[in-house]
Parts: C-alpha cells; sequence; structure tokens
C-alpha cells in the first residue's frame, strides 16, 4: 500500500490541520484523540510516511523504531498512565479496523477497558 500524504495525520504533521500536542520530538507526535476512547486517549504516530505497523516494522530504521518505541513510553509516563494500567492499541488494515492509513499508536487509560476484543 503507498503512503497517501493527504491523510489526516500527515495535515497534522505538516500543520494544516491543529492539534492538542503532548509531546514531539525528531522522531515523534503525539497528541489527543478528537473522540476519546477513554479518560486518557492519545495517539502517537511516527514523524516518518509509514502506512501501518506492518509498514513501519518492516521499513522504518532501528533508530526510528527505539525513539519511537521510547517516545510512547514517554507520552504514557507523562500522562501518568502507567500508575493505574493502561493499554496501547495498534490498529492495522481492514480487519484491525484502522481509518487512518498513517501507523498510530493508541494509548488508552483512566479507566478500567474491559476485555482486549469486543464480542463477534
Ligand atoms: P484508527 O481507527 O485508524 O486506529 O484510529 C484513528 C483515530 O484517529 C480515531 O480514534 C479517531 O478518533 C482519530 N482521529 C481522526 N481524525 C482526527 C483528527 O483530525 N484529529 C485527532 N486528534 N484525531 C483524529
Amino acid at each position: 500500500m503507498t503512503y497517501d500524504r493527504n491523510n489526516i495525520f500527515a495535515k497534522i504533521l505538516r500543520g494544516d490541520i491543529p492539534c492538542k500536542k503532548i509531546l514531539e520530538n525528531d522522531y515523534a507526535l503525539a497528541f489527543y484523540d478528537i473522540n476519546p476512547q477513554a479518560p486518557t486517549h492519545a495517539l502517537v504516530i511516527p514523524k516518518g510516511e509509514y502506512v501501518s505497523f506492518d509498514d513501519f516494522s518492516a521499513k522504518a530504521s532501528n533508530e526510528e523504531i527505539t525513539m519511537f518505541i521510547r517516545s510512547v513510553g514517554e507520552v504514557a509516563r507523562q500522562l501518568n498512565a502507567p500508575m493505574d494500567g493502561f493499554r496501547l492499541i495498534a490498529n492495522a488494515g481492514l480487519n484491525g479496523g484502522q481509518e487512518v492509513p498513517h501507523f498510530h499508536i493508541h494509548i488508552l487509560a483512566g479507566r478500567r477497558l474491559g476485555r482486549m476484543v469486543a464480542a463477534a
């Protein structure tokens, strides 16, 4: 799948669309989800153009992967998510329910999140 430079997160990265920023460094941008599913719902996206986890894990450099994962941890700590626990979600592709085709990790916290996957 080729990367679509007009996807909503690409526009946020370019500053064409605003976001409620939590953290930004050379490798990642973190901001609050516009439609939160928990009291704390953040998104962390890599700065590079990767469609999904599949794309990122296959093509990103070791440095990008390391620094991105460290950034996810930093954001979670900044939001105090480790205190009572949290969940990371990376939806990928059609069956994964991915809506925005720029790799992102959801950080959800602030309430009991229930079962890992909804019943079919
Ligand atoms: P996905 O379903 O692709 O894993 O998650 C995409 C997420 O992006 C959704 O939770 C949705 O609420 C969020 N989202 C979509 N458009 C925007 C936007 O313009 N700004 C922000 N902050 N979040 C968005």
